[in-house]
């Protein structure tokens, strides 16, 4: 069987004592075994990693941007095959894969303008004969963490600003879909990074534990589900490392009385059960203003998913594949009884859904559910299928409480004629991404993604600018050349004892 090893320093890691098993979750079977390494693998990494960065760093931001250039080129040149990889471990549709892939790439494409970005600030005569100028420097050594829902954008998302910026940097991605960042880091080779710049070790706790203890490792770029989230940030932080983590989320479709229905069906039925459910920035709750509204979101919404098609990933027509893996499949279907149990009304149930020649995969049909409350735990924690909650809410004040006072405050949706009501929805909001008219409304690559409350720890956002900011660290220089003359501080009777001011 197919031995999915470790990527350390343009080789293959340490071999390992312990494996996890991966699934193809369209038909149920193993197809490949993980290695699961150690601190002793880790520090491989870090040891090659200390080799290669200050060679790096010391290179021209040019030079390291025509790498991105290099790569960007050679990912695109195979990305039908790389999508392919992709959806074999994960289960999304081909199509879902390459999207996965391409907004990765565009961070990709954010990152060959780095000389741009990185140019620091300069005060000309901040002082007498004074100058002060800033630099951004990379941090060293940074880490990435990331989770199965999407192994093409979230490593590109780190790695990207991580490597422009002239660090090294090290990716522990999702044991259940490990294969691609593989490819991603052999590619960067390719493309003309020095080894030991770009790593991929594979693990779970254990080695994600070795990467919060390691003390050369200075950064660490998190991003999952909330509880793990939590815990990596408070264990990152303790060992004194700058760490941002990305946790779960619940985002709401707030459906005004004026809205476009058809519309809004569409772009919920994609939002809410494309690539299963299995988004951070997925709608698994919609919330109706009025009854009017409700009663005729819920006639158009169940043909639509009826219509829906659920297949194999490489089915060019499904809309949605398997979810990814067998475990997951039981979590999901046990929050779909947790809902009935609590006394929503299963409108749609897509349990026991099952694909002819693909028994043993693991599909769920779409769920819909209706009359939703806040006190149900099935709409307090995030489920992370294709499963849609409806709440009703009676008026604008109402709908706008429910996601500022969800636990996750990931993304949120607005769909609305009126700009006046959008405008204030968007002010208020107590959530870090927000759509008008948008369902998904993942930020460009230029801008940065986030959430508030328990959707993340840290401050700093994930690629644009607040990427290059998470990856460096400034430096001011506050400059004075005397040239034994009038101007030199020194003899202009200034007393040094006394704390020096520009007044
Ligand atoms: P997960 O939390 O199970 O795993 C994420 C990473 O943590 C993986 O690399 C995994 O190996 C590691 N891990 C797992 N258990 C651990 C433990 N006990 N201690 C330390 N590390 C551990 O998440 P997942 O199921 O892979 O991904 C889905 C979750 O990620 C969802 O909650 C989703 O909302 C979230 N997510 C969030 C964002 C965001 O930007 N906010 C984006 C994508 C996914």
């Amino acid at each position: 069987m197919r031995v999915i090893d470790h990527f350390i320093s343009g080789r293959a890691g340490l071999p390992a004592a312990r494996f996890g098993d991966v699934f193809d979750p369209n038909s149920g079977a193993v197809q490949a075994r993980v290695e699961l390494g150690d601190a002793a693998v880790l520090d491989g990494a870090v040891q090659a990693a200390l080799k290669a960065q200050p060679g790096w760093a010391a290179t021209n931001p040019q030079r390291r941007a025509r790498v991105m250039f290099n790569f960007k080129a050679l990912v695109e040149a195979r990305i039908d095959e790389l999508a392919h990889l992709l959806s074999s471990e994960h289960g999304k549709v081909i199509a879902d894969s390459k999207g996965d892939i391409q907004r990765g790439l565009e961070v990709i494409e954010f990152c060959c303008g780095i000389p741009h970005v990185l140019k620091g600030e300069y005060t000309q005569g901040a002082g007498p004969g004074i100058d002060v100028y800033s630099m951004r420097q990379p941090i060293g050594i940074g880490a990435g963490i990331t989770p199965f829902n999407f192994p093409g954008m979230i490593p590109l998302w780190m790695c990207g600003p991580a490597i422009a910026t002239g660090n090294a940097f090290i990716i522990k991605p999702s044991e259940r879909d490990p294969s691609l960042p593989n490819v991603l880091a052999e590619l960067f080779l390719e493309a003309g990074l020095p080894a030991g710049i770009c790593q991929v070790v594979h693990g779970d706790k254990e080695m994600v534990d070795a990467i919060l203890d390691h003390p050369a490792i200075g950064a660490v770029s998190f991003v999952g589900s909330s509880e793990i989230a939590h815990y990596v940030y408070r264990r990152g932080v303790a060992a004194g490392k700058r760490v941002q983590a990305m946790g779960g989320a619940k985002n709401h479709g707030i459906v005004m009385p004026d809205a476009d229905l058809d519309q809004v069906v569409h772009d919920l039925s994609g939002a809410a059960f494309g690539s299963a459910g299995e988004r951070c920035m997925a709608l698994p709750v919609v919330v109706p203003v009025g009854e009017k509204t409700a009663i005729a979101l819920r006639e158009k919404l169940i043909p639509a998913m009826a219509a829906l098609r659920v297949g194999v990933s490489t089915d060019a027509d499904a809309h949605y594949g398997p979810v990814v893996t067998a475990a997951h499949k039981a979590r999901i279907e046990s929050w779909i009884q947790t809902g009935v149990d609590e006394g929503a009304e299963l409108v749609v149930d897509g349990r026991g859904f099952t694909l002819q020649g693909h028994e043993a995969g693991f599909f769920i049909g779409p769920t819909l559910f209706d009359h939703v409350t806040t006190e149900m735990e099935a709409y307090k924690e995030e489920i992370f299928g294709p499963v849609l909650q409806m709440v009703r809410a009676p008026d604008f004040e109402t709908a706008l409480r429910l996601p500022s006072e969800h636990q996750y405050g990931n993304g949120v949706a607005i769909f609305t004629r009126n700009g006046h009501a959008a405008r204030e929805f968007a002010a208020r909001v107590n959530v870090g991404m927000v759509g008008i008219n948008v369902p998904i409304p993942v930020p460009v690559a230029y801008h940065s993604f986030g959430g508030w409350k328990r959707s993340a720890f840290g401050d700093t956002n994930q690629h644009g600018m607040e990427g290059v900011k998470f990856w460096t660290k400034v430096k001011t220089v506050t400059q004075r050349w005397p040239d034994g003359g009038a101007n030199d501080l020194a003899g202009d009777g200034a007393n040094s004892f006394v704390i020096p001011t520009m007044g």
